[in-house]
């Protein structure tokens, strides 16, 4: 495993992947009842953005520090990034595990699944002296087969990997498919990087031959594709909350016009239909 997200935290495909996540978390707030979320590749937690990794490729500068300066539009991202370094300057970048932490209520819980032998040292530390968080040492694919579906029958599974490995894409949909199978009522949040034209064909594919319903992507590229180049990120999910096809849609346009990226594209399709 080479992958460190220490590197890239913050950079401009994290901008939609967060959006989704915060949007999907505050749809789940909306109910009292208590909600479970698995983040399967969960990574540190939290970022500095001042750090030796950080500096080496700036990543950051062309993401969210480059969008807190430009965007003119109301972010629930941004509101979050903002409030995560005490409305000061954006030093630090929240993971997905303080971002979920911060959406939680006294009832819910979060399980966090980090393999690399130093992160998961660093997530534990992050997530401690908090028994509503637990913070594992696992392979986050078997961490769905094990753990669906949660006892609370409501919530979300993150799913973010490295797609350091080339069968990633076919993983990345077994595991959806396997896990709707067990747990058809979840809400499912995949993330898929962007290079070439009709990213991830496949992989949708595979879940609509597998008969899932209500498979939303939403997709953000910042210049054109040439197969090489990461120039974007998607967003596969299933069971989306109600409008939130048309709410991410938006907020992947003013993220795209904060960046200033007027060559890039904003492009949300239901992969299957709404059941
Ligand atoms: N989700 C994080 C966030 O939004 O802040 C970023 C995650 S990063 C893209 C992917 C992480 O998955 C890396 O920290 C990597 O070490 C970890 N990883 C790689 N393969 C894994 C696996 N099979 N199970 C769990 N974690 C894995």
């Amino acid at each position: 495993m080479n992958y460190r997200h220490a590197y890239h935290a913050g950079n401009h495909t994290e901008l939609l992947k967060h959006t989704a996540l915060i949007l999907i978390l505050r749809h789940l707030c909306e109910k009292s009842k208590p909600f479970f979320v698995l983040d399967t590749h969960a990574g540190l937690g939290a970022y500095d953005l001042n750090s030796e990794k950080a500096l080496k490729t700036r990543e950051a500068e062309d993401g969210i520090l480059r969008f807190a300066r430009q965007s003119q539009t109301p972010s629930p991202l941004l509101d979050l990034v903002r409030s995560f370094n005490d409305g000061g300057d954006i030093l630090r970048y929240p993971g997905s595990p303080a971002i979920i932490r911060t959406h939680m209520r006294e009832t819910d819980k979060l399980i966090a699944c980090e393999l690399h032998d130093q992160d998961i040292k660093v997530l534990k530390r992050n997530l401690a002296n908090d028994r509503r968080l637990i913070a594992q040492q696992r392979d986050g694919y078997e961490a769905m087969k094990a753990l669906l579906p949660p006892p609370e029958r409501r919530g979300l599974v993150f799913i973010d990997p490295p797609f350091e490995k080339p069968d990633e894409e076919e993983a990345l949909a077994n595991a959806l498919i396997n896990a709707h199978r067990k747990w058809a009522t979840g809400i499912y949040l995949a993330w898929y990087p962007i290079k070439s034209s009709r990213p991830f064909d496949d992989m949708k594919a595979a879940l609509a031959d597998a008969g899932i319903p209500n498979v939303l992507s939403v997709e953000l590229t910042l210049a054109p594709t040439d197969g090489e180049r990461l120039v974007g990120g998607g967003v596969i999910i299933i069971n989306p909350p109600w409008k939130l096809d048309r709410a991410l849609e938006a907020a992947a346009r003013d993220i795209r016009i904060g960046l200033r990226a007027h060559r890039g594209e904003a492009h949300m399709e239901w992969v299957t239909p709404r059941a």
